[in-house]
C-alpha cells in the first residue's frame, strides 16, 4: 500500500516537473493525451490509475490558469514534491470478491510480470450501491459508492388509441389531432394477387396434373405469392413507422389498440368474404405486432382494449346506429364525422372512462390527416408463354 502511494507519487512529481519545463520556457503546453502516451506504461500503476492521476493534475493545471486569469496571481500550479500520493481506481477495474474490494496494480514496466494487487477487507456496513472510485490514502480508503434510485415514471400518462380498419389501415388519435395511415395500397396488393392467382390456376387446370406446363405455372404462382408477402409486409411495416411516428411526436405513454381477437370472433358469425380479402386477419395480426415492438422500442406500451360499439356511438350524444359508408352521420343529433376517427376516438374515450362510452367527452373536429405509407408501384407480371399454345397471361395489380 504505501509502495502504490510512493509510487503514485513519483509519477506525480514528474508530471509537476515537466509541466513546468514547458511554462518555464514560454512553450506550448502539453496536453492531457500527450502526457498520458509520455506516462503510459512507465510506473508500478494500474494504467487505468495513471490516466485517473493525469486527469487530476489537468483538473488542476485548469483550476489554477481560470484563477490565475481571473487576477488571482497567489493561485500556484502544482509545484510540491511529494513522497505520497493518494492512488486512483475508477469504475470498472475496481473488483469486488466477498467482501474484500480488489485494487490492481498493473503490469511491472521492467519485468514484464502482473504486480500483486492490493486487497482490502470492506466493513459490514458498507452502503448499498456500486463502488465507482477507491482513493488509496494513508492509513484509509476512500470510496465513492454510486446508488442508482429508481426515478418513478410520470403518473399522468398520455393515452392515444387507434382503429384498425381495412380502408384506413390505422386512425390513431389523441383525441384532439387524428392520423389516418391509409391501407389501400394494401387492398389492392391483395386483390393483385388473388386475381392473379384465379387466372393461373383457370390456366393450369387445363393442363395434366404435374406435367411441365403445370409446373411452370405452380412456379409462377408461388413466385407471385412471394412477391405480394413482401410487399405486404413492406407496406405494414412503413404503416406501424408512421403510427410510431405519430406516438413520439404527441409524446404519448400508452397506445390502445382495438382487441383483434374479439373481431375475429365478431367476423365468424357473419363472415364478409369481401372484407377479409381486403385485410386479412392475419395482417392485421402482423400489424399489431410490429406496432408492439416498436413502440415497446422507445418506451410506450401497447394496450388492447374491446372496440364493442366503438363505430357505432355518436360520439356526441350516444345514440346507437351501424354507419354506411365512410362518414359517420348520427339520425339523432346530426352529428357527422369521419367512421375511422369516430372509431378511433370513442375507443380513446371508452378506455379512459373504463368501458363507457361517454357522450361529448371526446367529439372528432375532423382533424385528420392522411398519410399514404408506401407509394405502390403496379407491377406488372407475365407468365413465360407455355409449350402447349396456351394464351399468355397479363397479370396486372390494379391500384384501389
Ligand atoms: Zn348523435
Amino acid at each position: 500500500m504505501t509502495d502504490a502511494r510512493s509510487e503514485a507519487a513519483r509519477l506525480w512529481n514528474k508530471m509537476v516537473k515537466l509541466h513546468l519545463y514547458f511554462r518555464k520556457r514560454n512553450k506550448k503546453w502539453p496536453t492531457q493525451a500527450q502526457f498520458e502516451k509520455h506516462f503510459a506504461r512507465k510506473f508500478r500503476l494500474h494504467s487505468q490509475t495513471i490516466q485517473a492521476l493525469i486527469e487530476k493534475f489537468f483538473a488542476n493545471i485548469e483550476t489554477t490558469r481560470v484563477n490565475r486569469a481571473n487576477g488571482n496571481k497567489k493561485a500556484r500550479y502544482p509545484y510540491k514534491e511529494k513522497t505520497y500520493f493518494n492512488p486512483v481506481w475508477k469504475g470498472q477495474h475496481i473488483k469486488q470478491q466477498l467482501n474484500y474490494i480488489v485494487l490492481p496494480m498493473g503490469i511491472d514496466p521492467h519485468t514484464r510480470k502482473r504486480n500483486l494487487g492490493i486487497s482490502i477487507r470492506l466493513p459490514k456496513d458498507i452502503p448499498n450501491g456500486k463502488i465507482v472510485q477507491a482513493e488509496l490514502a494513508f492509513g484509509k480508503l476512500l470510496l465513492t459508492i454510486q446508488n442508482e434510485i429508481e426515478i418513478e415514471k410520470p403518473k399522468v400518462e398520455k393515452v392515444a388509441a387507434t382503429d384498425l380498419g381495412s380502408i384506413h389501415l390505422g386512425v390513431v388519435t389523441d383525441g384532439t389531432n387524428s392520423l389516418a395511415v391509409v391501407g389501400r395500397g394494401l387492398r389492392s396488393i391483395n386483390q393483385g394477387k388473388a386475381k392473379a392467382l384465379a387466372e393461373l390456376s383457370a390456366v393450369q387446370s387445363k393442363c395434366e396434373k404435374y406435367s411441365r406446363c403445370w409446373k411452370k405455372l405452380q412456379a409462377t404462382k408461388r413466385k407471385i405469392l412471394r412477391k405480394t408477402d413482401n410487399q405486404t409486409y413492406n407496406l405494414l411495416h412503413q404503416a406501424a413507422n408512421e403510427i410510431v411516428g405519430y406516438c413520439e411526436e404527441k409524446q404519448v405513454s400508452k397506445l390502445v389498440v382495438g382487441d383483434i381477437t374479439e373481431i375475429n370472433r365478431n367476423k365468424k358469425k357473419k363472415s364478409s368474404r369481401r372484407l377479409n380479402q381486403e385485410m386479412g386477419l392475419l395482417s392485421l395480426g402482423v400489424f399489431v405486432g410490429y406496432l408492439e415492438y416498436k413502440l415497446a422500442a422507445i418506451g410506450i406500451e401497447l394496450e388492447s382494449y374491446s372496440e364493442s360499439y366503438t363505430t357505432k356511438t355518436c360520439p356526441a350524444c350516444g345514440h346507437k346506429h351501424k354507419p354506411k359508408g365512410r362518414q359517420y352521420r348520427c339520425p339523432k343529433c346530426g352529428f357527422t364525422g369521419v367512421r375511422d376517427e369516430v372509431g378511433a376516438i370513442n375507443l380513446l374515450n371508452k378506455f379512459l372512462n373504463k368501458g363507457e362510452i361517454k357522450p361529448q367527452f371526446l367529439v372528432p373536429k375532423g382533424n385528420v390527416k392522411y398519410l399514404r405509407p408506401l407509394k405502390l408501384k403496379r407491377f406488372a407480371k407475365r407468365s413465360s408463354p407455355t409449350d402447349t399454345g396456351q394464351p399468355s397471361i397479363h397479370v396486372v395489380c390494379a391500384d384501389g
